[in-house]
């Protein structure tokens, strides 16, 4: 019997399909690498299902790749065709909010935004948030590390993440769902698992932790004329605010003037400045927060540090500020191509990194553009390059961008992680010693290196 009968056997011909029988959204994810038909697709609907599923991979040392949303942009759950797709859609109940111990327990196909609203339904807050929250899961956001719009204030997923429920390569289920808040028991495998991006184990439910609901936001978009001032600007909102500046979202010019140029935004105040902010802080909205809010931002405008600023008046403001932020999920189709990156600057070095890579971008690719924006706070730059001629070589580009990440140690990925697309930086940011030691972990773990194969790790390291 082959392996996909003995998967139907085992699991029910209704969870296992093949050629046809799968829908085209399992075929590529969010990377826009071509779709693919995987060898077969696996619905499981249970964890049990999960385990039998990789320890009949297992013993056929056949590889396997975990799917949730498929919002992913590094090609990590795009298929291959001598793949078996996992797909965990199916698993998406919330089992439990727990508002004792502030925890909630989901299944890990539960997506963001099922979750964001079972929490405010308990009057709880869940403190991750991405444009992609519809669609994206919770596995896939613990398995990326997702991060978002609040890392400012609320952090990474990983800070969310009490306890993990996982299957190994093999079919152990290991369950690690603890709800306490403090666990000093020896190696935090939640946490291991947690950003290794389906290269250690499919994450099957997920505990997380939960926070009292924060005020509502007030926000304003803001212009300034440096990216030193911004910087300033973000310290000092930081302390006025008490730790409630959540969002802090920076769009350079040449961000601003491909949207007009496209069509897509006109820019808020006439000429574009050197960064447009788009900032959010939970004071909540009677008059003495918005008297704080309106009086700090003016301050900074007496000296020098802003040069312009627009406070919404209304959820509907407030709505408007964010199209300019969100518009370049559309940029993409206004270029014939687009490259785009993903880096983690640390802040004082933020400024110069951008002018070493705007000089890069004029000498490498003439007439081409080059967009920059982000999590400006977290110090997590967007990237986008736009050739002149599709068919440059973007490699000249490409290597001064990750020399000057390298120069300057940041990460050549802030938050979308390594996946398929980019393996072969991965030096850049990790030294030969923590290469070596993450394919000892990934070998102890997943000896036939099935889970994930060719993905964040060259094949069979
Ligand atoms: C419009 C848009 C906006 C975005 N904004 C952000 C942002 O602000 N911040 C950010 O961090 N990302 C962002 N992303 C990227 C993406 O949404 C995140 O990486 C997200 O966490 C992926 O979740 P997913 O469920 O779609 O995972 P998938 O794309 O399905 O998978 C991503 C990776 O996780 C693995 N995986 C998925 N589920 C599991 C599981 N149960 N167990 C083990 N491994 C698993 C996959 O194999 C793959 O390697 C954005 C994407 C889009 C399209």
């Amino acid at each position: 019997m082959n392996l996909v009968q003995a998967l139907g056997e085992q699991l029910g011909k209704d969870k296992v399909f093949v050629g046809e029988e799968i829908l085209a959204k399992y075929l590529s994810d969010a990377s826009l690498l071509p779709p693919t038909v995987p060898v077969a697709l696996v619905r499981p609907t249970s964890t049990s299902d999960v385990s039998a599923t990789l320890r009949l991979c297992n013993a056929e040392r056949w590889p396997i790749v975990i799917q949730g949303g498929l919002t992913g942009l590094v090609g990590g759950a795009h298929p291959r065709c001598d793949e078996i797709a996992i797909a965990m859609d199916r698993m998406s109940k919330i089992e439990e909010i727990d508002i004792v111990n502030r925890t909630m327990t989901v299944q890990a196909g539960a997506t963001l935004e099922q979750v964001q609203r079972a929490a405010a339904q308990a009057g709880l807050f869940y403190g991750v948030d991405l444009g992609a929250r519809g669609t994206c899961t919770i596995g896939g956001n613990v398995a990326t590390n997702a991060g978002g719009v609040q890392v400012l204030r609320y952090g990474m997923t990983r800070q969310q993440v009490a306890g993990i429920e996982a299957v190994l390569a093999d079919g152990t289920i290991v369950n690690s769902m603890s709800k306490v808040l403090k666990n000093n028991t020896g190696y935090d495998w939640p946490q291991l698992v947690t950003g290794s991006e389906g290269t250690l184990a499919v994450i099957t439910r997920v505990c997380l932790r939960l926070m009292p609901t924060p005020k509502p936001v007030l926000a304003a978009l803001c212009a300034a004329g440096s990216v030193e001032n911004a910087l300033v600007v973000c310290r000092r909102l930081q302390e006025t605010f008490d730790g409630n500046l959540v969002t802090y979202e920076g769009m350079w010019r040449s961000y601003m003037e491909a949207g007009e140029h496209w069509g897509l935004l006109t820019a808020p105040f006439g000429s574009a400045p050197t960064v447009t902010l788009l900032i959010e802080a939970a004071l909540g909205l009677d008059g003495d927060a918005r008297a704080l809010f309106e009086s700090t931002l003016f301050e900074m405008l007496e000296e020098g540090l802003l040069h312009d600023a627009l406070i919404a008046q209304s959820e509907a403001d407030r709505r408007r500020f964010w199209q300019y932020r969100e518009a370049n999920y559309e940029y993409y189709r206004h270029a014939p191509k687009e490259f785009h990156y993903d880096v983690g600057i640390p802040l004082d070095r933020l400024a110069t990194y951008v002018e070493t890579i705007e000089a890069s971008a004029s000498r490498t690719l003439p007439q081409g553009r080059l967009i920059v924006y982000g999590h400006l706070g977290d110090g997590n730059l967007h990237i986008a390059a736009y050739p002149a001629d599709p068919a440059q070589d973007i490699a000249p580009f490409e290597m001064a961008l990750y020399s000057a990440v390298q120069d300057c140690g940041g990460s050549i990925s802030a938050e979308h992680g390594i996946g398929i697309k980019k393996i072969d930086q991965l030096a850049y940011s990790r030294s030969a010693a923590e290469l070596a030691l993450m394919r000892a972990i990934k070998h102890a773990i997943d000896p036939y290196d099935i889970l994930n194969r060719g993905r964040v790790l060259t094949a069979n390291a």
